[in-house]
């Protein structure tokens, strides 16, 4: 095909965004799952900047949020990690990060992964109509939340069931303020992170 010059053919990228304060097996289920089934050649794992709807709490320093996310996938070799979020100046909006991913890929096909409660947030995001022609997006179970297509753009959005994994990042700081164990909900390397790097503690 005359837009292909080194006879490369499409690869399918899935693409999962978060702020991964830590990323947990909630996480990785998701994008496991979404791989296997929407047979992707690799999940890029992409930790966000400075995320604009988490401007109430402190965040993680994005070296941290991206070191536990490399820590959690780099046995996988469909899963990577990308820094284009965290590189880049100012709020993170999805529509700079697939414009960014469109550009670094631009023969590949993008897949969004998103949770169902995130999911139900696309149409207020930055610049939502330019979105689904960047990517085509793939909903994901969430325990606690429904699951619906929102009256997304017909074709735009697929939905899926995946495991239950009712961990959030939320919960797993939580525990470690409060002094409770994160193991089994976030990977042995990113129990080990966190505890080198202090992360969480409230003193
Ligand atoms: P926080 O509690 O800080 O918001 P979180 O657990 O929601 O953290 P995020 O980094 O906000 O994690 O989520 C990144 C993406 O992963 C979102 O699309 C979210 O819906 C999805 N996700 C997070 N946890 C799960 C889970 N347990 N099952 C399915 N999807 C999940
Ligand atoms: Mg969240």
């Amino acid at each position: 095909e005359p837009d292909r010059p080194c006879g490369h053919t499409p690869r399918r990228l899935g693409v999962m965004g978060g702020t991964f304060d830590p990323v947990h097996h909630g996480h990785l289920v998701a994008a496991s799952e979404v791989q296997a089934r929407f047979h992707l050649d690799e999940v890029i794992f992409v930790p966000t900047g400075q995320p604009w709807q988490k401007t109430q709490r402190a965040v993680s320093a994005p070296e941290d949020r991206y070191l536990m996310t490399v820590v959690a996938t780099a046995s996988n070799p469909r899963f990577s990690v990308s820094r284009v979020d965290i590189d880049r100046q100012g709020a993170t909006y999805t529509v700079d990060t697939l414009t960014d991913l469109r550009r670094q890929y631009p023969d590949d096909e993008l897949f969004f992964i998103t949770g169902a409660d995130a999911l139900a947030q696309i149409l207020s995001w930055h610049r939502a109509d330019e979105l689904f022609d960047l990517a085509h997006f793939i909903g994901v179970t969430r325990p606690g939340f429904d699951l619906n297509d929102h009256h997304l753009p017909r074709g735009s959005v697929s939905l899926i069931e995946v495991p239950a994994m009712a961990i959030s990042s939320t919960d797993c700081r939580a525990r470690v303020a409060a002094g409770l164990p994160v193991w089994y909900l976030v990977p042995d390397g990113v129990v080990q992170y966190i505890s080198k790097r202090r992360l969480y503690r409230s003193c």
